[in-house]
């Protein structure tokens, strides 16, 4: 076998103890010319600025490239190397934890960065590690009024982040579109009654700015998931994005989506699982938990489910959160209303407060059974 740098570690070796494609020993024992590629190395949680700054320096003098990113422990991305280029350079160094060869084109986001996973905290309230939390809010921001509302019945009934969209993406141009900043005010006036942080989404980037004042959480719906603009400008900002799937997406192409924003300098990303589109035209979309749980093997990120876009139905909101825990997600992003008669957007799939209240009953036992803990309001600290 090879003999490699004790840090140069398989990206996850098979049960068997058989390396796997991407595995440097997979490489290594097989190709009689090294091959070159690119290099993730994981730094060591001991090592200090300094250390880090002394490493890139010594990579870049034998002539290869490095780049580093402030996502998980940090990371440093080494270019066109080889096996025995990364074993001769870092060799025993001490600033280095682990170093692995992605085969799949999304590197920062991959699980090797940050094994125990990234927890990321909407104003407070933690996504990922034991915890499984639940957002839960109209579709659209509708008055000043409506939102407090909603705001205090979901707060009372297990929500412990508010949703509520001021800029509407619709289908069609004749469907309420939202009613823009003065919605915002409205929803961070309902986070300062209720404590619940908020999220709301962002359709453009020149709404950043507009938006930041006003939410915890910048939203990238499922139809901007590819808006490759939109993402390199979030990934500019110190506040978390909640990362739709696209409707059409692979899950390749979502978590090359939150390797925009990782690569940008925002690893505060949690990945939503919201339907994907199917021949099946009984529910609105088709929930894809496999991609959920297979997301959630790949990446480091939090992954939480929609059930709301997902089905369409009320009825099936219950069933699909209660699936989506057991199936390990992070938690729930829900579309509940008092009146879902009167919404003006998607009152055909909200719930109502009362039942989002029973359902929260429901979640405990199986979280308990796998392990996870429900988040509460009232919350902690704020971010
Ligand atoms: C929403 O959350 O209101 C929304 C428009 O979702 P999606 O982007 O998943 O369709
Ligand atoms: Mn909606």
């Amino acid at each position: 076998m090879n003999e490699l740098h004790p840090a140069l570690q398989p990206p996850g070796a098979r049960s068997n103890g058989e390396p796997r494609p991407g595995d440097p020993r997979h490489i290594g024992a097989q190709a009689s010319v090294e091959p070159r590629g690119v290099a993730v190395a994981v730094v060591a949680p001991e090592a200090t600025e300094r250390d880090v700054r002394r490493l890139v320096e010594h990579v870049r003098a034998a002539g290869v490239e490095a780049s580093v990113y402030d996502v998980g422990p940090g990371v440093i991305l080494l270019s066109d190397v080889s096996v025995g280029q990364i074993d001769a350079i870092i060799g025993h160094d001490r600033a280095v934890e682990r170093v692995f060869l992605p085969d799949t084109p999304y590197r920062l986001a991959r699980r090797e960065v940050q094994r125990s996973g990234t927890i990321v905290s909407i104003g407070g309230v933690p996504f990922g590690g034991d915890s499984f939390g639940i957002i839960a809010g109209p579709c659209a921001v509708e008055g000043a009024e409506a939102i407090l509302q909603a705001a205090r019945a979901c707060a009372a009934n297990g929500a412990v982040v508010l949703r509520g969209g001021a800029f509407k993406p619709r289908s069609s141009p004749y469907r309420f579109q939202g009613h823009g900043v003065i919605a915002l005010e409205w929803l961070a006036a309902a986070r300062e009654a209720t404590g619940l942080p908020v999220v709301s989404e962002c359709l453009a980037v020149d709404m950043i700015e507009t938006m930041y004042p006003y939410v915890d959480a910048f939203q990238v719906g499922a139809r901007n998931m590819q808006n490759f603009d939109l993402l390199r400008a979030l990934s500019d900002i110190d506040k978390p994005i909640v990362l739709k799937r696209g409707f059409a997406a692979t899950v390749e192409e979502w978590l090359l989506a939150a390797e925009y924003l990782l690569a940008g300098g925002n690893d505060q990303v949690i990945l939503v699982e919201r339907g994907i589109r199917t021949f099946n035209a009984g529910t609105r979309f088709t929930l894809d938990l496999a991609s959920m749980a297979l997301a959630k093997r790949e990446t480091h990120l939090p992954v939480i489910v929609d059930p709301s876009h997902a089905t369409g139905e009320p009825a099936l909101i219950a069933p699909m959160t209660l699936a989506a825990l057991a199936a390990g997600a992070d938690g729930v992003m829900i579309e509940v209303h008092p009146a879902p008669h009167l919404a003006l957007s998607d009152g055909d799939q909200a719930i109502r407060p009362h039942e989002l209240g029973e359902l929260a009953g429901r979640l405990a036992p199986i979280a308990a059974a796998v392990g996870r803990t429900l988040t509460m309001h009232p919350v902690g600290e704020r971010r």
